[in-house]
């Protein structure tokens, strides 16, 4: 029986298709974005410890409590931010489904949502079930920052929401102090909430610092902070994150959750809570990437695309305008298949899929495979 679908322009997702196409060629996958390495064998102990320990029912509903104080007393040391974990931390399953409750606890039919232009992929679906309509403003070229003018003639009687995304998915770009004042001064008398996706929140370089939308108390007052422990501990298949928002937007959020998954797993939840127990395990993330990011850059310098170094995520882009007029998803699939290096065309990332010779390239991987896909990058022939 056919479906009248509701999301009629939505496909499978570019990075199921090219982490898939990748494993059909044999390629070195530098596109979806996941560690090409195991986490600390100490936490999968510790998983391996609570599952024996019976702990394999369904855990409360907003997470357990040891792990909810915890994640508050990380937010305290990082951001100097004090949360309640009763009232105002929420364990979920994923960031996605961070971001998926809060659009879910604030968006009605109707609403206008602003996205920044290009965004991750899961946004513009999220607002669009819940009866939104996503009002792109685009990203300033070549460093993907915002244009605030946009914004502020973006915003309506009917702007119910504003998602950001930092450090951003594809470009790494990292808000400043600028950019978190400017929107608090833009919607501080306005009805608006804002979701802040900080799931690369420990991976920043150069000394730059990762500003939470928490440490604003303009912000902090109508903000959902969505952050993932899949990016920060090597473990993106466990689908676990948290949502930090005050009482009263928590209280809407947990609604949500409650009937979207109920709970997130309980021996994750004990693993990680004692995981987190020693900082060091998160404060040395970005020295950690920052090794990566270096190495990548340093032989990009041998290939002949254009780049800037990422100041954050784990993502580096490079283009190739220059070089060649192929359709970056074109070029994509035949670096893929010719070279065995697979990346992701950042088109996808547009509302428009507007093509702008850009390739995305993840370099969580071990030295060893990104010195072999730059080898091969070096040798490119367009
Ligand atoms: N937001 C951004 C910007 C991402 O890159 C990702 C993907 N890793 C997510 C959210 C989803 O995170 P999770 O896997 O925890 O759902
Ligand atoms: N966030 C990852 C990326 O940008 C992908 C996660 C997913 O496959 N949904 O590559």
């Amino acid at each position: 029986m056919p479906i009248s679908s509701k999301l009629p322009n939505v496909g499978t997702t570019i990075f199921t298709v090219m982490s898939k196409l990748a494993s059909d060629c044999g390629a070195i996958n530098l596109s979806q974005g996941f560690p090409g390495f195991d986490c600390d064998p100490e936490l999968l102990d510790l998983v391996t410890k609570y599952m024996k320990a019976g702990h394999n029912q369904y855990a409360p509903m907003s997470g357990i409590p040891i792990f909810r104080e915890r994640i508050a007393e990380k937010t305290k040391l990082v951001y100097g931010v004090k949360l309640d974990s009763e009232t105002e931390v929420t364990v979920v399953s994923g960031a996605t489904e961070a971001l998926y409750a809060a659009v879910s606890a604030v968006v009605k039919l109707g609403d206008e949502v602003i996205l920044f232009d290009p965004a991750y992929d899961s946004y513009a679906p999220a607002v669009e079930l819940n009866g939104g309509k996503p009002v792109f403003v685009p990203l300033e070229m070549p460093d993907f920052s915002v244009n605030w003018n946009r914004v502020k003639s973006a915003i309506t009687d009917r702007t119910r929401l504003i998602m950001v995304n930092t450090p951003h998915n594809p470009s790494g770009y990292v808000w400043t102090t600028k950019d978190l004042n400017t929107l608090a001064e833009l919607i501080q008398d306005k009805d608006i909430y804002v979701v802040s996706d900080e799931v690369y929140e420990h991976i920043t370089f150069d000394g730059r610092k990762h500003l939470s939308l928490l440490t604003n108390s303009l912000l902090r007052e109508r903000t959902f902070v969505c952050g993932s422990f899949g990016k920060t501990f090597h473990v993106t298949g466990w689908k676990i994150g948290y949502c930090l928002a005050p009482p009263q937007l928590t209280d809407e959020f947990r609604k949500v959750h409650q009937f979207l998954t109920f709970s997130t797993a309980t021996p994750l939840q004990y693993a990680l809570a004692d995981f987190l127990a020693e900082p060091s395990r998160y404060l040395t993330l970005p020295d950690f990437y920052q090794e990566k990011r270096d190495l990548f850059c340093e032989g990009l310098k041998e290939t002949s695309f254009k780049f800037t170094p990422a100041q954050g995520s784990f993502f580096q882009m490079v283009s190739y305008g220059h070089l060649s007029q192929e359709y970056d998803y074109d070029l994509a699939v035949r670096l893929t298949k010719e070279i065995g290096v697979a990346s992701i065309p950042i088109s996808v990332f547009f509302s428009d899929k507007k093509d702008h010779k850009i390739l995305r390239f993840c370099f969580a991987k071990e030295n060893k495979d990104l010195f072999i896909a730059l080898d091969k990058l070096q040798n490119i022939k367009f």
